[in-house]
């Protein structure tokens, strides 16, 4: 610190500086420069009241002070300071989203302990010594080392991992059957080669990598919408630019939507440049997080795979973002801080003089929108690699077929699926339902067994035998008895889930193997990966997934597809619902036959004639974006005019309807900028964990200035302590 003493930025001891604190204070506060002096950027600790938290020098210091009655900076914390691209990229995700900036910082540290200084730290490892007596609670520590064979872990990691205390590892080192010791907290990354050879491209796949790869040279700003079916080669492309962000010594971000799609990148990764990346996701333990952290900072990192929350970290030099699967819906955060990671990684990008990639096979239509506007440079892959063809697209019209009463397996697709499994091959039946059945009814009463606490049905989970709330998470026994009349024995399951989905296949295919993949019956995001290697090996005759087996799994086998209810997301009033459908679909159906042989795909449905099942028949992408894009324009909504959902809650609907209708009625700020507002109705989800949800929704046109007219609108009105005002910008339901 002290070579920097004459450096632009750096505040003299004495100096007033302001710090903006990771409290919920919407205020950047005013602290003397501690001695020695800070940098602007610095992460100091600075106390507050009786406390002392974390902060950032955010500048100068705004308040008249007389410096000496000022509170000093506590200890600047041992980490690179924030860069200043860093703090205007907080600040105009702030103003964007309309959250106050200390949550955006909340975000941006959210790694543990990332100002600790740096030490030594105990590590354990498997020995070669075996245990003078063995016990049930030795095995398990054992178990897990061997399991994880070559991996170190902290005390707590591996007493956790185990479910033991930690003096059962402790209790293992005398015998050297568990071996401690001494390393560097927060070592760097293996380094990653550059050099190493790639795979020969195609033509195609040549054409869109060098088109990155020359933005990346020049160091400049630009964004890509790579399209591409599955299987097209667009991870190879994406690579390439990797590639030349390494040689430049910059470093790369790649998101992806789901964490089970790690694991097959990291190998990718690992072949591709000799090393693995750096994680950062919830599957990651705190020690690796608090590493990746600061490596990141130091530059000790030069490519981390991440979830959306990554876009955070405080990168040295970031020169890519590569946005996966980039018309995923799970990159809009619903709570907390409410971003589209999409949106949010062209900012970072755009501040950062850095290329962002956003890959697909069905774009979101606002990316197709931009690329049409010549905002994104669009990239297509044609044709799939090597001889995999994109899958035959059929409809079964169900109103032919007369299936008997909770069977959803049509006759065409049953005789589809034993041809399959003579062949030796996989067949995937898709359902975007988890559970068992999402409907249990009385049948003596008709009552419908709902959660307490919100407006939702309780879904029944065979697996788990419970029935669980899919907005609270909240579960109880399957009951016995009707809650409501009391009967007995009459309550039945309505509907089919992915569980009961299986359970149909395994009755019509006894001799078949049946596996299940969704989320909620994998204990570990690793056990969901073994899983989905061991099904890809072969080990399955027939697939039942839900929504996660649309996100890019390599399934070499897989030759039959079948969408159960092809109308599913067809229904109800919201706007996006026909996108979801139609990219949901035609990634489902973009799993068949990716290998040597053609696939098939098979869309049960009710609506043949519908327009959007008719473009995903005919792998119409053109049609049905620019029909898509037509009503959308019509209507002024996103990605045509610009929207914002304003959702209120509170335990007294009373309240929240009377604040809902006194802002509809003062609306005169959004009036100024030609906005209207809608509303107040019941939010998309109307009660969650017994909060009342309403909703406003605000339409303007595009490019005018919509948060600052929300601003001074809702600074119009006193909002009880008891009620929760939410902003959300670009809302996904509309
Ligand atoms: P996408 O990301 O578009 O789904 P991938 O990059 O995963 O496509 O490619 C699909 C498969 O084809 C992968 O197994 C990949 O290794 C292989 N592949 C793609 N392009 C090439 C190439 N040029 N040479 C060799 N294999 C390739
Ligand atoms: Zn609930």
């Amino acid at each position: 610190i002290e070579h920097s003493q004459n450096l632009p930025g750096h505040f003299p001891q004495g100096a007033t500086v302001g710090v903006l604190t990771t409290q919920p204070l919407d205020r950047i506060l005013d602290y003397r420069a501690p001695e020695g002096g800070c940098l602007q950027g610095a992460f100091v600790e600075v106390p507050l009241g009786p406390r002392k938290v974390a902060g950032v020098v955010w500048g100068p210091g705004q308040g008249d002070w007389d410096p000496a009655k000022l509170r000093a900076v506590g200890r600047v914390l041992d980490v690179a300071p924030m860069r200043d691209e860093m703090r205007e990229f907080l600040t105009r995700a702030a103003q964007y989203t309309m959250t106050p900036l200390s949550a955006m910082l909340r975000l941006a540290t959210r790694a543990p302990g990332f100002g600790e200084t740096p030490s030594m730290r105990k590590i354990y490892r498997p020995g070669p010594g075996t245990p003078d007596r063995m016990t049930p609670a030795r095995q398990k520590v054992l178990a897990v080392l061997e399991e994880f064979g070559g991996l170190s872990f902290t005390l707590s990691e591996l007493a956790e991992m185990a479910g033991v205390g930690p003096s059962v590892v402790k209790g293992l080192l005398p015998s050297g059957a568990v071996l401690e010791q001494d390393t560097p907290r927060d070592l760097p990354y293996p380094r990653l080669d550059p050099a190493l050879p790639g795979k020969p491209l195609t033509e195609d796949q040549a054409a869109a990598s060098a088109a990155i790869v020359a933005g990346i040279a020049q160091g400049r700003y630009g964004t890509t919408l790579l399209k591409g079916v599955t299987g097209s080669g667009k991870t190879e492309v994406y690579l390439e630019a990797v590639a030349e962000c390494l040689r430049q010594g910059r470093q790369a971000l790649v998101l992806l939507p789901e964490i089970a799609l790690t694991a097959e990148f990291l190998t990718r990764v690992q072949a591709r440049f000799g090393a693995p990346p750096a994680e950062w996701h919830s599957g990651v333990t705190s020690t690796e997080r608090r590493r990746c952290w600061k490596m990141v900072a130091e530059g000790g990192a030069q490519l981390v795979v991440g979830a959306r929350s990554a876009l955070f970290l405080p990168y040295r030099d970031l020169g890519l973002v590569v946005v996966d699967e980039e018309h995923d819906t799970s990159y809009k955060q619903e709570d907390g801080v409410l971003y589209n990671a999409r949106d949010m990684a062209v900012l970072r990008a755009s501040l950062n003089d850095a290329q962002v990639v956003l890959a697909s096979a069905t774009p979101s239509l606002e990316s197709w929108a931009n690329a049409q506007a010549g905002k994104y440079r669009r990239l297509e892959l044609k044709a799939r690699f090597g001889t995999a063809e994109l899958p035959d697209m059929r409809a079964i019209d169900m109103r032919d077929q007369s299936l008997p009463a909770q069977r959803w397996i049509s006759d065409t697709l049953q005789s589809e699926m034993s041809a399959r499994i003579e062949a030796g091959e996989q067949s995937l039946l898709f359902i975007n339902r988890r559970g068992y059945a999402p409907v249990t009814i009385c049948r003596a009463c008709g009552h419908q067994v709902g959660c307490d606490n919100c407006d939702a049905r309780m879904v029944e989970h065979r697996f788990l035998k419970r029935l669980v709330c899919h907005q609270c998470g909240d579960t109880r026994p399957v009951p016995e008895v009707c809650p409501a009349c009391e009967v007995e024995g009459r309550l039945a399951a309505v509907g089919p889930g992915v569980e009961r989905l299986a359970e149909e296949a395994a009755a019509l295919f006894p001799d078949a193997r049946v596996a299940t993949l969704s989320s909620d019956l994998y204990g570990s995001a690793r056990a969901l990966k073994a899983r989905i290697e061991a099904i890809a090996a072969g080990d399955a005759d027939i697939v039942i997934g839900t929504q996660m087996v649309a996100k890019g799994h390599n399934f070499p086998l897989l030759t039959l597809v079948g969408v159960i209810d092809a109308d599913l997301g067809l229904q109800g009033s919201d706007l996006r619902a026909a996108e979801r459908t139609f990219q949901l679909v035609r990634q489902v159906a973009g799993r068949a036959g990716r290998a040597q042989k053609r696939g098939v795909a098979y869309l049960q449905t009710y609506q043949p004639e519908h327009a959007v099942i008719r473009a995903i028949l005919a792998g119409d992408d053109e049609g049905f974006w620019a029909a898509e894009a037509e009503q959308r324009r019509a209507a002024g909504v996103p990605p045509y005019g610009r929207m914002a959902g304003i959702v209120l809650s509170a335990t007294d609907a009373r309240a929240l309807n009377d604040l809902g209708l006194q802002m509809a009625r003062n609306s005169e700020p959004l009036r100024q900028i030609g906005a209207q507002v809608f509303g107040p109705a019941p939010a998309p989800i109307a009660r969650i964990k017994a909060r009342h949800r309403m909703r406003l929704l605000v339409k303007a046109d595009k490019g005018v200035p919509l948060q600052p007219a929300l601003e001074r609108w809702l600074a119009q009105f006193r909002i009880p302590a008891t009620i929760r005002v939410q902003v959300d910008i670009d809302p996904q339901s509309f």
